[in-house]
């Protein structure tokens, strides 16, 4: 589990407040859930067989001995939310959430044990025109963030009946090769032979590519879905690559699943990862609601903005306040917090804690400002401040009246 430092946090928000923005600006809602939920809830609805359940979650007793987990993903919570508050009786609700997810796994790069997601769900829409419209947000964000070099991957896994008939397929086909199975393989193949398909094991990628693929088993309606949604993408102009071993790693999904990958972070190149899932509504107590969600992994997507030349904002001040001497602190703040009013927007950093004109000067370099205020005794004396810009070797110091104080720096920072 990592720290944010305060030099990446400020990219971090500019990053979060383009999606928070344009899912807002596409009618979604925030909705914010708890982080931990009792241990039934992700069982039921990720499944048992998922590596998440089996392996990855971070679960204890409370006090009472409850078991609680801390959330692996959104949906669960999110579906539990609008269950319990009643949410989801005739109505829709396009929602969004963000916040961090935990699950154990083995750390590198772009895999951590607490990541960061943003998560968007829409509940109450069958499709297939609110899937195009999950897909089509989300290639606005890259758009947006200046990303380029993401592409989408696209399946169907029809319904649970049409399941029914390309589980007993592959089922056939896997039992061919007992010996080449690993022993994860081995463990599925009688519970949940789909999560073969997803495996992550290279030695199991060409018994994998040779086995039979669920675009042929689908059901008339689920192939109608599918076929409407990608005439949809066509005409919104995003292109998308089918990819009928894409089966996702929760247990929930129904008919329309997909990722948008990248090439440009090394082995974990999935950033957006979502999908349909009609049955998990009920299964988790409510009535049948149909309903679609994704996922950006938010470490990933902050270093991908990093690699396709994103700015990677400083945070630094605009304006550093250096006040040299005991009687110019009460005046200075009065000035300072004047200015404030004046300037709304800049980023103004007084000096506190005292020290010579040539220490502070030193801070006002460091803290990266574009521009030092200075006051000293005959500043004060005469309500005039001086004006230093520090990224500037040619530009010299000038003197302003504090009446004036304000329109010059936002005349300079316009
Ligand atoms: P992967 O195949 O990389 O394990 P996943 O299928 O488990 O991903 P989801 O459960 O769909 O991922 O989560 C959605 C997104 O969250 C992923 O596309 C990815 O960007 C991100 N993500 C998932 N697990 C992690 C993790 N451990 N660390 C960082 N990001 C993650
Ligand atoms: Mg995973």
């Amino acid at each position: 589990m990592g720290d944010l430092l305060p030099e990446d946090t400020a990219t971090w928000r500019s990053v979060e407040t383009i999606l928070r923005d344009i899912l807002i600006a596409y009618g979604y809602h925030e909705i914010r859930v708890p982080i931990v939920e009792r241990t039934e809830l992700f069982k039921r609805s990720i499944g048992e067989v998922t590596d998440i359940v089996a392996k990855e979650m971070y679960t204890f007793n409370d006090r009472n001995d409850v078991s609680l987990t801390l959330r692996p993903e959104a949906t669960a919570g999110i579906v539990r939310a609008g269950i319990t508050h009643g949410l989801l009786h005739n109505r829709r609700q396009k929602l969004w959430s963000t916040g961090p997810m935990f699950r154990y796994e083995k750390p590198q790069k772009g895999r951590y044990r607490q990541f960061h997601q943003f998560d968007v769900e829409a509940l109450g829409f069958a499709g297939p025109d609110i899937d195009a419209e999950l897909i089509i947000v989300s290639s606005r964000i890259w758009r947006e963030l200046g990303i380029d070099t993401v592409e989408l991957e696209l399946n169907s896994l029809g319904t649970p009946e049409s399941r029914v008939r390309y589980r007993e397929a592959l089922q056939g086909y896997f039992e061919q090769f007992p010996d080449a199975l690993d022993a994860d393989s081995r463990d599925r193949l009688q519970r949940n032979p789909m999560r073969i398909l997803d495996s992550k094991n290279p030695a199991m990628e060409e018994l994998i590519a040779g086995a039979p693929v669920i675009t042929d088993y689908l059901d008339t309606e689920s192939a109608e879905h599918f076929a409407t949604l990608r005439r949809l993408l066509d005409q919104a102009g995003i292109g998308y690559r089918i990819n009928p071993r894409l089966v996702r790693g929760l247990d929930y999904y129904t008919r329309t699943v997909f990722e948008w990958v990248t090439g440009r972070l090394g082995a974990q190149g999935a950033i957006c990862s979502g999908g349909r899932y009609d049955g998990l509504v009920e299964q988790l107590g409510g009535r049948s609601v149909p309903a679609i969600g994704w996922a950006i992994g938010l470490e990933r997507l902050v270093e991908l903005y990093k690699v396709c030349g994103g700015e990677q904002v400083s945070g630094a001040p605009d304006v550093y306040v250096v006040a040299v001497g005991d009687a110019v602190v009460e005046p200075a703040f009065k000035l300072v917090e004047q200015l404030r009013d004046a300037t709304h927007g800049l980023i103004i950093d007084m000096n506190c804690g005292g020290g010579s004109f040539k220490s502070q000067m030193k801070r006002a370099d460091r803290s990266g400002a574009q521009i030092a205020v200075i006051l000293g005794e005959a500043e004060v004396a005469d309500q005039t401040v001086g004006i230093k810009p520090l990224r500037n070797a040619d530009a010299g110091q000038f003197s302003v009246g504090w009446d004036e104080l304000g329109a010059t720096l936002v005349k300079f920072f316009a």
